[in-house]
């Protein structure tokens, strides 16, 4: 199901926003599209926080039934829990038109974000690879939706204002039952289809 962009009307929008609303990055958080493309909590989750965030224009796909439409003007691509057909077009896509994607995940108490730049970084194929994708099975533990929702809207925030460092070549590991964070170094796959054709 493709929901129609929305502006985000002016009473949602964090009171931050509102008092520092001539502020340059908040202006440039305003102008700012962004697409979310997941189902379920985990995309709302998203959705709200780039919204209090005072980004001007979030559009949420839950599936790719027309990519080409939907990604037009947007700067930041988020990507949560979805299909793996909607995953790999997706992917394809991003690399195509040179977008971020921030993808995150999470299964039981453990969740995972990194930060996808063409050219720079591996990207969703080279991680897990179509076959691997188009299996991935991801479970749900309430609040770990939120914790990598958030991380991802951090992410996408420090990507349209230009600020670093970002999740690049790293994939953050969100430990829920032990509290802790790690990072794993990334790599790009030789072999990926999508990357390296
Ligand atoms: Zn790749």
């Amino acid at each position: 199901m493709i929901r129609r962009p929305h502006d985000i009307p002016d009473e949602n929008r964090t009171a931050a926003s509102v008092m520092f609303a001539d502020h340059p990055d908040v202006i440039r958080l305003r102008a700012s599209r962004v697409l979310v493309v997941g189902s379920g909590r985990s995309a709302a989750v998203v959705a709200h926080a780039l919204a209090e965030s005072g980004i001007g224009a979030v559009r949420m796909v839950s599936e790719a039934v027309n990519v080409q439409n939907v990604l037009d003007g947007c700067s930041v691509i988020l990507m949560g829990k979805t299909d793996p057909i909607t995953r790999v077009l997706i992917n394809r896509m991003s690399i195509q038109k040179r977008l971020p994607v921030v993808y995150g995940a999470a299964t039981d108490f453990t969740g995972m974000v990194t930060t996808m730049m063409p050219d720079q970084t591996p990207c969703l194929e080279c991680l897990f690879g179509r076959k691997e994708m188009e299996e991935q099975a991801i479970g749900m533990v309430e609040p770990m939706y939120s914790v990598v929702a958030s991380i991802q809207s951090l992410e996408a925030v420090k990507i349209l204002l230009g600020v670093g460092p970002l999740l690049l070549n790293r994939l953050l590991i969100i430990n829920g039952m032990s509290q802790s964070y790690r990072k794993i170094e990334l790599a790009k796959n030789p072999d990926c289809p999508a990357c390296f054709p």
